[in-house]
């Protein structure tokens, strides 16, 4: 279900949703594959008429699977909005699409919060990345190379 509101309500009086999103809502045109939606959206917003056009304001919460960018593992992570804040304009090229009474708020949602994933996902800030057995022990910051002789001679003299 996408999150509707009733704009002929919202005339007279501010109405509070609460409720969930479901995963499929959310990664709909999503397109980065480093995350994943597997739980729905919580949202607990107060919407209200504005001259200008409909304000949502409130939290929202979203876990998300990430894959670290450096060893690909799968890992949980979430987002959480305590001060969110969104305005849909009831006219003009970006203007909230209405179906008779109700405008659909999802995507409005949906927009933000892609903005406020990480792009750049980490299972931790230190994650040391694919670790191929052949290169365990050498640092890259120093290239076996450099020595001038034998590769093997100079990782033999590492490992000691
Ligand atoms: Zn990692």
């Amino acid at each position: 279900m996408p999150i509707k509101v009733n704009i002929q309500l919202l005339e007279r009086e501010t109405e509070h949703l609460v409720g969930e999103l479901p995963a499929a809502e959310i990664s709909e045109g999503y397109g980065d594959n480093l995350i994943s939606f597997a739980h729905p959206l919580h949202y607990d917003l107060e919407v209200e008429r504005q001259p200008q056009g409909i304000l949502a304001t409130g939290e929202l919460r979203l876990p998300i699977t990430c894959q670290c960018r450096r060893c690909l593992k799968s890992f949980e992570d979430s987002v959480e909005i305590p001060d969110f804040a969104a305005l849909a304009p009831l006219d003009g090229e970006d203007a909230i699409t209405c179906e008779g009474d109700f405008a659909d708020l999802t995507p409005f949602l949906r927009e933000d919060i892609y903005l406020l994933l990480p792009t750049n996902p980490l299972c931790s800030p230190n994650c040391p990345g694919l670790v191929k057995p052949s290169e365990a022990g050498v640092s890259d910051s120093e290239p076996p190379e450099e020595s001038g002789g034998s590769p093997w001679a100079a990782l033999d003299q590492l490992k000691l």
